[in-house]
């Protein structure tokens, strides 16, 4: 089972489970809730750092 973090809130998610998912500058970013994404896909730079 994959796993990834958000970046939005640090949650741990399972890729597959994941209620969204973003690709920025190469790499591909899960998400716990739309709500996550929705923040990472207005400010991507902000939230990608780590
Ligand atoms: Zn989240």
């Amino acid at each position: 089972m994959a796993r990834a973090k958000d970046p939005v809130c640090k949650m741990e998610v399972d890729e597959e489970q994941a209620a969204g998912q973003s690709d920025y500058e190469g790499h591909r970013y899960f998400f716990c809730s739309t709500v996550c994404k929705r923040k990472f896909d207005q400010d991507p730079a902000r939230y990608a750092a780590d």
